[in-house]
């Protein structure tokens, strides 16, 4: 356990430590970096490295050693335990609809596996930090940590009301000296400049695809060499989202892609398209299947031009390179250009809940001419 298991980043992952150890964490962070980096994993370590109790880390630290964190001590797990995050949240979204009408409009959701660490997930419906949650952090924010030596205020989306990015702002003009508030976010620019002005901002790249082949090849030998490659093409330099790549799901909307591209390319095989399209039913799962459907549609179309372009070495779905260059050099420009705009009408069409197999066939029928 420790720092040794976060992927990627040594250079950020040590200057985090180091703070730790020298008492200087900011009191306000925004880490940023791609879906799947890791920000999350890191946020919790740096709330355990800073509140591991176990004797042999504290002597450690004394020493001048990087500071580092157990695993294993009452801080270290409950803080752990608020991981995974997509299953704390669900549970604390269950828990809510359970409650009576009139309490569920009061209450906001919010995870809280050790007394001073708090986790500010969006609240759903609109997936939105909303003001509930911010006076939660105001008043809890203040307290002197009963159990840890610092408290952890950690926002999980840079999302936010309008009322309730106010309010934190309060918060980040004074804020007091034995607490972190951690913002995680795709994207800084999405959080208000004053918001911005009063934090620091630690980045997590991108990892190298040389960097993300080795984890997979040491970590997911279950897949094939060449599916290895696929993924580490596909997963935009995040580990998170290599380790954990749907591949089933992705190669199954791809081969129903290919289906959609070469009926729309030839005289369209309506047999085929439609047995396809059929598959495609509403509800959640069908929206599901029509959303992968839309990206392995997207990415081979990227493909496709790309190679149609002259640039065969930036392509992701290598194990068909092949097959795409010959479907590439039966296409013109203008063709792709006109198959990716039906691609995103497809998901247009979606959010305006269209039955999903008509949207389908339209988009076949409707780039052949
Ligand atoms: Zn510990």
């Amino acid at each position: 356990m420790g720092f040794s298991e976060f992927i990627g980043n040594g250079a950020v992952v040590e200057r985090l430590r180091r703070s730790i150890g020298n008492g200087r964490l900011p009191q306000a962070m925004i880490l940023a970096g791609p879906a799947g980096a890791g920000k999350y994993t890191l946020a919790l370590m740096i709330a355990q490295a800073a509140n591991c109790i176990n004797p042999a880390e504290l002597e450690s630290r004394a020493t001048g050693e990087l500071p580092d964190f157990c695993g294993e001590c009452p801080n270290c797990v409950r803080i752990a335990a608020a991981a995974p995050l997509s299953a704390r949240f669900e549970e604390a979204v269950a828990v809510r609809e359970e409650l009576r009408e009139a309490d569920k409009k009061e209450t906001r959701i919010l995870i809280q596996t050790h007394p001073d660490v708090l986790v500010i997930p969006p609240d759903p419906p609109q997936l939105l930090i909303k003001l509930g949650q911010v006076r939660r952090v105001i008043h809890e924010i203040y307290r002197f940590p009963s159990e840890a030596r610092r408290a952890f205020y950690i926002f999980t989306s840079s999302g936010f009301m309008k009322e309730a990015a106010n309010s934190l702002l309060k918060i980040l003009e004074e804020p007091p000296e034995f607490a972190s508030i951690v913002l995680l976010t795709e994207n800084p620019g999405e959080l208000l400049p004053t918001i911005r002005s009063r934090a620091c901002i630690v980045r997590l790249a991108a990892l190298p695809l040389a960097e993300i082949e080795a984890l997979l090849a040491s970590r997911r030998e279950d897949w094939k060499p060449a599916q290895r490659s696929l993924v580490a093409r596909l997963c935009e330099g995040a580990a998170g989202r290599a380790l954990n790549f749907p591949l089933e799901g992705y190669l199954a909307s791809r081969q129903d892609a290919l289906i959609l591209i070469r009926g729309a390319m030839a005289e369209p095989d309506y047999s085929a398209l439609f047995r396809m399209t059929e598959t495609y039913r509403a509800g959640a799962e069908g929206q599901q299947k029509m959303s992968g459907l839309n990206r392995a549609l997207m990415s081979v179309l990227e493909d496709l031009l790309l190679l149609r372009s002259g640039n065969p070495e930036l392509i992701r779905n290598i194990d068909l390179a092949a097959e795409l260059t010959r479907m590439a050099d039966a296409l013109s420009l203008e063709w792709l250009e006109s198959a990716a705009g039906g691609v995103s009408r497809l998901e247009s069409g979606m959010r305006r809940n269209l039955l999903r197999a008509v949207a389908l066939d339209s988009f076949a029928s409707e780039v052949s001419v």
